[in-house]
């Protein structure tokens, strides 16, 4: 896919955002902002006891993700505002889904756009609401200290899961969470590499959107376990891999690919080998 396709699929896509959300706020009556020292939160359709929560999160979790982030990046922590969206239970659900929808059909709880440097929530979905603002402040907080360098998607899911399960739980993530039957099945064929997991892009055509989104994040979730069992000079790849790629300008997959094979000093085979024995450790495939 060229540049300019790309860059006018994502106009297309902020631009279908942007009206959605306008669309759907005009009908919730005047926003209420919360702003804390990390982000600035825009609700509608909230509930007091929803508002209460937010405000909670936005104080207790938000600077312990900017700590995360900042360590992994080796910057500075400074006061920043990321900007997020949320939805409450009063906000009727017909108006909001389109906003949650992703290309591949599934509905998310939340959703990250860097290039509308926006983060959107909505409670009354499966998943906590703690975690879901947790995870979405994690994308736009390594989004801005990280000056918006463009990592895989992969790499950015992965670091979100990791820093939403260790703020919330106090643990990483588990590999078998997000396990379903069918995508436990196809989660096996080409996601289940390192370089499909790094290939994964949204924009890469319609045969990228029929790629079961939940076997995805399971093997990205796998990947990042991999990581932390990896290590160069420096340590373990999951603490430095962030600052690293960006030293080394690694910002296309295939860039991020050769340099997870040169600092780990093993050939492409190789690193598949030891991923896949990670994967089946871990997963109990069989
Ligand atoms: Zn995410």
């Amino acid at each position: 896919m060229s540049a300019e396709t790309r860059t006018a699929l994502w106009r297309c896509a902020r631009g279908a955002l942007e009206r959605a959300l306008c669309s759907t706020f005009a009908a919730f009556g005047r926003p209420v902002i919360l702003r804390s020292t990390y982000a600035e939160v825009v609700a509608q359709g909230c509930t007091g006891a929803e508002l209460l929560e937010l405000r909670h999160v936005a104080h207790r979790d938000f600077p312990r993700v900017a700590r995360v982030v900042c360590a992994l990046l080796r910057c500075k922590l400074q006061p920043t505002r990321a900007k997020m969206l949320c939805y409450g239970s009063r906000a009727a659900p017909d108006r909001v889904k389109p906003v949650f929808r992703l290309p591949n059909g599934d509905e998310a709880a939340g959703i990250w756009s860097a290039h509308a440097r926006l983060a959107v929530v909505r409670f009354g979905q499966a998943v906590p609401i703690r975690r879901v603002l947790v995870h979405e402040c994690a994308h736009a907080l390594i989004h801005h200290f990280a000056g918006g360098f463009d990592y895989p998607f992969a790499i950015l899911e992965g670091y979100a899961m990791l820093i939403e399960s260790m703020v919330v739980t106090g643990r990483p993530p588990e590999p078998t969470s997000r396990r379903t039957g069918p995508a436990h099945a196809r989660a096996q064929g080409r996601c289940m590499t390192v370089q499909g997991l790094l290939r994964f892009d949204w924009l890469e055509g319609p045969s990228a959107t029929s790629v079961d989104y939940d076997a995805f994040l399971e093997g990205v979730v796998c990947f990042m376990g991999f990581l932390g069992e990896l290590g160069n000079p420096h340590g373990r790849l999951v603490k430095t891999m962030l600052y690293e790629l960006q030293e080394a300008r690694a910002d296309t997959w295939d860039k991020v690919y050769e340099w997870l094979l040169r600092v780990t000093s093993l050939s492409a085979s190789a690193l598949e080998g030891k991923f896949l024995t990670y994967v089946t450790r871990n997963r109990g495939y069989t």
